[in-house]
């Protein structure tokens, strides 16, 4: 990918005569070709792949989802939750960058930086084309293959909709962006979040962390074992924040921008995609706050503050 994330990981499960792939890559010449390359390694022609499950429709996972689905005639399955942004995210772009303008002025982004800001995700588009699912998921589905079913485990936080898929005989968990090995995955408040996705994220967690794993197959960076071990460093990382985040309002009421700016020091320079993304972050970790009664919530003449309880 031409990203800081150089990989994403796609996987194919043998079922049957056929194939279900889970994730699709982006839609460039260098992703598409890649994986090409691999299925002909392997012998599997795409018109084997019967089923194409997606874990959430961010670019990376969901991108070439219309292409090979055209070409396979393979199953479209997603949850239902990620199926109502594909529209306003990649083919009405426009209106939700009138949204992400007013969002970013009610909490505190100078013009200027908005003006940059609203526009970062427009470039994304260039790597989706939007596909209609054929089947869509709630979460808890058992998907059969060949080597035992695949559970569908809904795992909103770092997308409404996001799916993991388990497989209970093999103890494997296909686990998207949910759970990575190295970088906690991005949770953040914005228009086509959840409206408490950090405290759905923690609640996804404990969801997987029940689970009997003995591998761990993510959408980037390596397989790994030891999923509770991860989990638990990464609730942490969130507690650590969130404490941050307290003694920070504590010295008075501010504005996401501002208390991103103090938390995500250094981060903040670097580009707009990190600006966007910082903002998202302290969002979501101030109204999983506010909704625990550590943090006040002030709404004053459209714009939002964050205080002592
Ligand atoms: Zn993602
Ligand atoms: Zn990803």
């Amino acid at each position: 990918m031409p990203f800081e994330l150089r990989h994403v990981n796609v996987y194919l499960v043998r079922d049957g005569a056929g194939f279900t792939l889970i994730d699709t890559g982006l839609k460039t010449d260098e992703s598409r070709q890649a994986l090409e390359a691999h299925l002909a390694e392997l012998e599997v022609p795409l018109k084997r792949i019967r089923r194409i499950l997606i874990t959430h429709i961010h670019p990376d996972h969901f991108g070439l989802a219309a292409e090979l689905r055209q070409r396979s005639g393979a199953e479209l399955v997603i949850h239902r939750l990620e199926v109502a942004l594909m529209e306003p995210r990649y083919a009405r772009a426009e209106d939700l960058v009138h949204d992400v303008a007013a969002w970013l002025s009610k909490n505190g982004v100078p013009s200027k930086e908005a003006e940059f800001i609203k526009s970062a995700s427009m470039a994304a588009r260039e790597f989706v084309s939007v596909a209609e699912p054929d089947t869509l998921l709630e979460g808890a589905e058992r998907l059969p293959t060949e080597g035992g079913a695949l559970i569908a485990t809904w795992t909103p936080g770092h997308s409404p909709g996001h799916c993991c898929f388990y497989w209970p005989e093999r103890r494997v968990l296909f686990s998207g962006d949910h759970l990575l090995p190295k970088i906690s995955p991005n949770i953040g408040l914005h228009p086509q979040s959840g409206a408490d996705p950090l405290t759905d994220y923690l609640g996804s967690l404990d969801r997987i962390r029940r689970l009997e794993v003995s591998l761990v197959l993510p959408a980037h960076g390596e397989p790994f074992a030891d999923h509770r071990s991860r989990i638990d460093s990464i609730v942490q990382h969130h507690r650590q924040r969130k404490d941050s985040l307290v003694a920070l309002a504590a010295e008075g009421p501010q504005t996401g921008w501002e208390l991103a700016g103090r938390l995500f020091k250094g981060v903040m320079e670097r580009n707009v995609f990190q600006q966007r993304l910082a903002l998202q972050e302290t969002l979501a970790h101030c109204q999983s706050l506010a909704q625990e009664g550590r943090l006040g919530k002030q709404v004053r003449e459209g714009l939002v503050r964050w205080g002592a309880a």
